[in-house]
């Protein structure tokens, strides 16, 4: 039977999840900035698996540990204070609590378990390159032919996709009807004739994402998700389950530490200016956290995230993007050198990349909608303003 984790004090829990990251994550992956790859990851992946713990946040049922929201912030605390790298986990974290809402019996039991187990690795077939914030004018084109639709077109920033073995496409089914009405969502077997990739390099200079041409690929029909033309409101689904992961308070609460411990190396914390700037990014992380833990909350009730998510999008990657800038500004000369630096001495040696963690966050406001989509959404969804 599965462990009730949630009823575990929170004290024990933490020391089981940091005891288990201590004695089992590969040494060599901590603290890793750029997106790890799947072939570095296979083998965490593998003891996560066998412990149960690769979908914290999915329920009991479909092989996740069920967590509730505090339990969730402590997991989450914990990977990040041992440097535990984020996956190719798109499965996990993406489509795999579409499929709970939205996919057909034979789907989740078919997909679920297979995302679980790290047989197949997904990516996300969304962005075109003239239908990025505007992302309903999309053109990839999908055409029924038998018992096949058929896909043509292009897609670009599918992130790892050279690494991923399966991609959800969204494609225009209907081009005759309002924009958003013409829309559906399928599921695509990387191994399907007709598909080529060509990789991007990032800002930091890692194969991050990649231009993905779908020439005739045929998929079956059984691979649509949800009703036909009905994409839209799965695609919307998706982007506020994608929106939370973003959310997650991992990547700011890593710069924060690497701030502190610049910071201490550098005998900062005895300056007030400096210290009321710490301070001030500190709440800001603690206020990211309880509000990220609200929408944990939310999904494990089993509501779909609505356009309020926006808003912790928001404010975690600009909170992040303020505390890199601070972490520059604190390992001044040194930090604009990339790769790991020492600020410490040679005894006592504190080693940080703040260049790198920069760097990272730069794509944050972008990536998953831009900022000013986000507040363009609050503003009309949330706040009710006129557009
Ligand atoms: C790191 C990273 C990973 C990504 N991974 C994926 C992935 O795996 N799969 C995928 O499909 N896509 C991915 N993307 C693409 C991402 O979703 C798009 O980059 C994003 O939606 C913005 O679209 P765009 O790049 O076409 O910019 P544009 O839409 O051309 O926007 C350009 C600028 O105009 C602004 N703008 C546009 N419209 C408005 C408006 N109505 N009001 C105000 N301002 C506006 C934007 O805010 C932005 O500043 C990724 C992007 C990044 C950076």
């Amino acid at each position: 039977m599965a462990r009730d984790y949630n009823a575990m004090t929170d004290d024990a829990f933490r020391t089981d999840v940091r005891t288990f990251f201590e004695s089992e994550y590969p040494e060599q992956l901590r603290y890793i900035l750029r997106r790890a790859r799947w072939d570095e990851m296979q083998g965490w992946w593998g003891q996560l698996y066998k412990k149960g713990w690769v979908a914290p946040g999915w329920p009991v049922e479909w092989g996740g540990m069920g967590l509730n929201a505090s339990k969730m912030i402590i997991f989450i605390e914990e990977m990040e204070r041992h440097g535990v790298a984020r996956p190719p986990d798109q499965g996990i974290t993406h489509i795999g609590p579409i499929l709970m809402h939205f996919g057909t019996e034979e789907q989740k039991k078919f997909y679920l378990p297979r995302a679980l187990s790290g047989e197949h690795i997904w990516c996300q077939g969304y962005s075109e390159p003239n239908s990025g914030s505007d992302l309903a004018s999309l053109r990839t084109s999908a055409v029924p032919d038998g018992d096949d639709f058929v896909i043509n077109g292009q897609k670009i920033w599918t992130s790892l996709a050279q690494d991923a073995t399966h991609c959800y496409v969204l494609t225009r089914t209907n081009p005759d009807v309002k924009k958003q009405e013409g829309i559906s969502l399928f599921l695509v077997d990387f191994k399907t004739p007709g598909i080529s990739l060509r990789p991007i390099v990032n800002l930091a200079g890692h194969a991050e994402f990649c231009q993905v041409f779908y020439d005739n690929v045929r998929v079956p029909k059984a691979n649509l998700v949800g009703a036909l033309n009905k994409g839209w409101t799965v695609a919307k689904a998706l982007l506020g389950f994608e929106r939370l992961a973003i959310g997650s308070p991992r990547r700011p609460a890593y710069a924060l530490q690497r701030l502190k411990m610049v910071a201490q190396a550098r005998g900062l914390f005895a300056d007030q200016g400096f210290l009321d700037r710490y301070t001030a990014l500190k709440l800001d992380i603690e206020d990211l956290a309880s509000l990220y833990g609200r929408f944990i909350e939310q999904v494990k009730r089993g509501e779909q995230v609505g356009p309020d998510v926006s808003m912790l999008k928001i404010w975690s990657q600009e909170a992040w993007q303020r505390l890199s800038e601070l972490l520059i500004e604190t390992g001044a000369e040194e930090a604009v050198l990339n790769g790991v630096q020492n600020y410490g001495s040679e005894d006592t040696p504190v080693e940080v990349d703040v260049m790198t963690t920069f760097y990272m966050s730069r794509p944050g406001t972008i990536a998953g909608g831009s900022s000013e989509v986000q507040r363009n959404i609050m503003s009309r969804y949330v706040l009710g303003l006129p557009v």
